[in-house]
């Protein structure tokens, strides 16, 4: 994690957003919560609708200081969501960490806790162009090569966005803690995971004469997810 945040670099430390567990793992800068949010394939999201808690999983995207996500305007927890607050978290595995006592294993992980307030976005332009940056930024230069959007499929899809007003990111790297208990002869240590792209596998209908374009052909040589 980065050191001596500047002021306008971080987010606010507020009562929501104080680390009280373990605070060393954490940051609240701006620089180290992005990094999480945009490494991540997926989020999650929760609200309280009519007392009662949601976490939906699903897929997300981030443009400056906004978060977006989106889904069929037929889902109960999109429609409800105008104006409630939420809580997103990114969180991803590094791997397990085995130590000499099964309570001192831990995970290596990278996660990220935003808080703000959702909007579902009204506009069908602004949702065609919030899901071209979507898809912009998981397959590059694939927008442009597809059938356009039609209007009825934009009516058919929410797209919800709120401001990251308070965040905190947290991680774990490294080996067990209890170093001091190497007298206990068993093995400890890290084994490391990894979420990757493996080889594209087209689809049956698809002639051998379309390949993969080259950007995503590099996305997965890389492996990286994002
Ligand atoms: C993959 C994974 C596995 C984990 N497994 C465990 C486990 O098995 N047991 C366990 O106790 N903990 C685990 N954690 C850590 C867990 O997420 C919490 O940080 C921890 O339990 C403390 O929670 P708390 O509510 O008491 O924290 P508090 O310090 O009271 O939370 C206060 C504020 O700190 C911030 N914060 C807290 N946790 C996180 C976080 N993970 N990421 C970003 N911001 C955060 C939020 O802003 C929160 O509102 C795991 C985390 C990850 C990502």
């Amino acid at each position: 994690m980065s050191e001596q945040p500047m002021e306008s670099d971080s987010f606010p430390k507020t009562d929501r957003t104080r680390i009280r567990r373990e605070p060393h793992l954490g940051s609240y800068q701006r620089a180290d919560v992005y990094a999480v949010v945009d490494a991540s394939p997926l989020c999650h999201v929760g609200y309280v609708i009519d007392g009662e808690p949601f976490v939906t999983p699903t897929m997300h995207w981030r443009q400056g200081e906004r978060l977006y996500w989106h889904g069929s305007v037929g889902s109960r927890f999109l429609r409800q969501v105008e104006g409630a607050r939420a809580c997103v978290t990114c969180s991803l595995v590094d791997g397990y960490v085995l130590a000499r006592s099964a309570l001192n294993h831990a995970v290596n992980y990278r996660s990220a806790m935003l808080f703000g307030t959702a909007h579902v976005m009204e506009s069908l332009e602004a949702r065609e162009e919030a899901l071209r940056l979507f898809m912009e930024g998981l397959f590059p230069k694939r927008w442009d090569t597809l059938r356009p959007v039609t209007e009825k499929e934009l009516r058919a899809t929410s797209v919800l966005w709120m401001d990251i007003e308070e965040a905190t990111v947290k991680a774990r790297t490294g080996d067990p803690s209890d170093a001091d208990e190497s007298h206990v002869p068993v093995w400890a240590g890290v084994i490391p995971m990894q979420a990757t792209l493996k080889d594209a596998q087209p689809a049956p209908e698809v002639p051998v004469s379309i390949v993969l374009p080259e950007p995503l052909a590099a996305l997965v040589a890389s492996g990286r997810l994002r």
